[in-house]
């Protein structure tokens, strides 16, 4: 697998950071997860071509996670790919038929497959050998985080969320009530998880380095995760990176890091 990070920033315009995405790469197959605004340009900028994009999965419908998803849609029906899957949250099929409904002109020249998914199910998009399985976020609207295996690698994206049982059990976690079949299944390459705050910045439903941290110190025997990289950074995130990947390496043996736009990495 390659995830090439697209946005790791948030809704609030900062330098180098646009909103929400990354590719993660399953035999030569581009899935993009969360599009948010400035992700197209990126994808532009990045190796792969929007046209390449067959299947999109969301986190959840906060604008930051899908504000460039029609931007994407009309750019590939302008180049004469009509087709794609979009995988999200229970509402999604709602959302994008609005979207439609604002945007009539686009009704009917594109063929677009909603698939809503859930905590605990397992899917993988047709023609890609891997497994993609849901568990919920702590948000403030419903948000999902995926376990994604494929060819004995394995990646957990955590949506947007505070430090919780059901995504750190994507990782790992062993006896957590509602996590399903998913605890105690074989270690996490990469975790890429939200990073919205520095130390000490009190904040719920989203992350910052020392909540990651007291959760894993509290679980540290259950998470099996090699590589961490932060995503999903404030700008009150700018000048505490170097801390914060401080304070989190420790956990994992392959290293903590901070997570930037274009960034590829091999897993
Ligand atoms: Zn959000
Ligand atoms: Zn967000």
């Amino acid at each position: 697998m390659k995830i090439t990070f697209l946005g790791t920033g948030v809704a609030i315009p900062q330098p180098g950071r646009v909103q929400s995405g990354m590719i993660i790469e399953i035999d030569s197959k581009p899935i993009l997860f969360d599009c948010g605004g400035g992700v197209l340009n990126r994808i532009f900028e990045s190796s792969y071509n929007h046209t390449d994009i067959d299947t999109i999965v969301l986190s959840h419908l906060h604008l930051d996670h899908v504000a460039d998803v029609l931007c994407l849609i009309k750019a590939n029906w302008l180049c004469d790919k009509t087709d794609v899957t979009i995988y999200g949250p229970k509402g999604t099929q709602q959302w994008i038929s609005s979207l439609f409904e604002v945007y009539g002109y686009m009704q009917g020249k594109v063929d677009i497959n909603v698939i809503e998914v859930a905590a605990g199910e397992v899917f993988a998009p047709d023609g890609v050998n891997c497994e993609i399985t849901c568990a919920s976020g702590v948000h403030s609207v419903p948000s999902l985080g995926y376990r994604i295996e494929s060819g004995g690698a394995t990646v957990v994206y955590s949506g947007d969320t505070e430090p919780c049982d059901t995504i750190m059990g994507l990782c790992g976690v062993d006896g957590v009530d509602g996590v399903g079949g998913v605890g105690g299944v074989g270690g996490v390459d990469v975790l890429v998880h939200e990073c919205s705050f520095p130390i000490g910045f009190e904040v719920t439903n989203h992350t910052t380095p020392d909540m990651l941290a007291s959760y894993i110190g509290e679980h540290c025997r259950e998470i099996n995760v090699n590589r961490l990289y932060l995503t999903h950074l404030y700008p009150h995130m700018q000048g505490h990176e170097r801390e914060s990947v401080e304070f989190l390496q420790q956990y994992f043996k392959g290293g903590a890091r901070v997570a930037f736009d274009l960034l590829e990495i091999e897993v």
